[in-house]
C-alpha cells in the first residue's frame, strides 16, 4: 500500500465500507468508516480539487461526495491511466494537498484481496507528513514591453520519482538553446522565455502566479510555444497548433516544410499550452508525435523509465532551430 501525494496521515480502526460507483457512493453512509474505492469508481485520476485549468464534473462529484461523506480515511485500488497520471501502475487516485482526508492506493490485484474485509472492522494505519512549499517561476524577457509578446514556456519541475527526461528536461533544454539562438533577436515583438515551476504538482504554483501576475495582459500576447515532452527517440518530433490566424499558420507550416524531423500533431490538452488557450491567445505545443499517438497507452512518463536513455538531444536542437525561425518570421 501506498500512500497518496500529499495525503494527510492516520490511525483508525473502524467498518470497511466500499463504493465502486458514483451511484454506490451517494447511497453509501460512511460517517467515520473506512471507505475502500475500486472499479468503475477508480478509472481516472481525480484531479486536485482546486485545479482551474482542467477538472470534469464528475471528478468534482467524486471529491465533493468524499468530503462530504464524514469517512476517517480513504484504501482506493486502481489501474493505470495514463492520459491523466503518467506511465505509473498503480496511479494514486487522489494527489491533493487540499484534499484533508487521508487516503492510501495499491494496485487493483492487492484490491482484490481486500474485497473479504468488507463490512469488517479494519485498522488503517498510515505515516505521512504534508509539508507546504512554495513555486517561482524564472522569467527572461528580451525586447520593447509596449509591444506584442511571444511566450516561449517549457514546464521545469518533475514528477516525483522520475529523472524527468521527456518531461520535461528537453523543454528546458530548448528553452536554454532559444536564448541563445534569440539573443541578437530585434523584431517587432518582445520575447518572454518563461520556465514554469508546477505542472506536474498538484497545485501548480508557478502556472497560478503566472495567470495571476497577468490577469490583464494575456491580450498582448501575440503566441504561446510550449514545448512538453519533446525529444523522444522513436518517430517525428511534433508541433500541433491550437487557434492560431491564417497567417501565422501559414508562416508555420513553411517552417515545418524545411524540418525533416518535425510534423504537425494532434491537439492535446494535457499542458501548459492550455493555460494560453483558455486565455484565449492562440499556441503551439511542441512535443513527440510518438508521445501524442500514445498518450492513453504509454508507461512511461512519471516513472524512472524517463530517462536519458530514451531522449535523441539532435530532435532538440531541430526544434529549437524550427522555433527560432518561426519567430523572426512573426
Ligand atoms: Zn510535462
Amino acid at each position: 500500500m501506498l500512500v497518496s501525494p500529499y495525503s494527510l496521515g492516520c490511525t483508525v480502526t473502524s467498518q470497511l465500507v466500499s463504493a465502486t460507483s458514483i451511484t454506490e457512493l451517494e447511497g453509501l453512509n460512511a460517517k467515520d468508516k473506512i471507505v475502500f474505492l475500486y472499479g468503475e469508481i477508480t478509472k481516472e485520476q481525480l484531479m486536485p480539487k482546486n485545479f482551474v485549468f482542467y477538472n470534469p464534473e464528475e471528478h468534482q462529484r467524486i471529491v465533493n461526495l468524499l468530503e462530504n461523506s464524514g469517512a476517517q480515511a480513504l484504501i482506493c485500488a486502481t489501474g493505470r491511466n495514463a492520459s491523466l497520471a503518467g506511465g505509473i501502475y498503480p496511479f494514486p487516485l487522489i494527489e491533493d494537498g487540499d484534499f484533508d482526508i487521508p487516503s492510501v492506493y495499491m494496485t487493483e490485484e492487492e484490491g482484490t484481496k481486500l474485497i473479504p474485509f468488507i463490512g469488517k472492522q479494519v485498522t488503517l494505519e498510515s505515516i505521512s507528513e504534508r509539508i507546504s512549499g512554495k513555486g517561482y517561476n524564472v522569467i527572461g524577457r528580451k525586447g520593447n514591453g509596449k509591444s506584442e509578446r511571444i511566450v516561449i514556456s517549457a514546464h521545469i519541475d518533475a514528477k516525483k520519482g522520475t529523472p524527468g527526461a521527456i518531461d520535461n528536461a528537453t523543454g528546458v533544454i530548448v528553452l536554454l538553446l532559444l536564448a541563445k539562438l534569440l539573443k541578437d533577436y530585434n523584431g517587432s515583438n518582445q520575447i518572454e522565455i518563461v520556465a514554469f515551476n508546477g505542472e506536474d504538482y498538484y497545485a501548480v504554483p508557478g502556472q497560478m502566479n503566472y495567470v495571476r501576475a497577468n490577469q490583464d495582459k494575456f491580450g498582448n500576447i501575440l503566441l504561446n510555444i510550449n514545448i512538453d515532452g519533446a525529444g523522444y527517440k522513436e518517430g517525428k518530433s511534433a508541433f500541433s497548433f491550437f487557434d492560431l490566424t491564417e497567417n501565422m499558420q501559414k508562416k508555420a507550416y513553411k517552417v515545418l516544410e524545411l524540418c525533416t524531423g518535425i510534423a504537425e500533431g494532434e491537439q492535446w490538452p494535457q499542458g501548459d499550452h492550455s493555460i494560453f488557450i483558455q486565455n484565449g491567445r492562440p499556441a503551439i505545443a511542441v512535443s513527440s508525435k510518438w508521445f501524442i499517438d500514445n498518450i492513453n497507452r504509454q508507461d512511461i512518463t512519471h516513472t524512472p523509465k524517463d530517462n536519458i536513455g530514451i531522449v535523441n538531444c539532435t530532435k532538440l536542437v531541430e526544434i529549437a532551430e524550427a522555433i527560432a525561425s518561426l519567430i523572426k518570421k512573426l
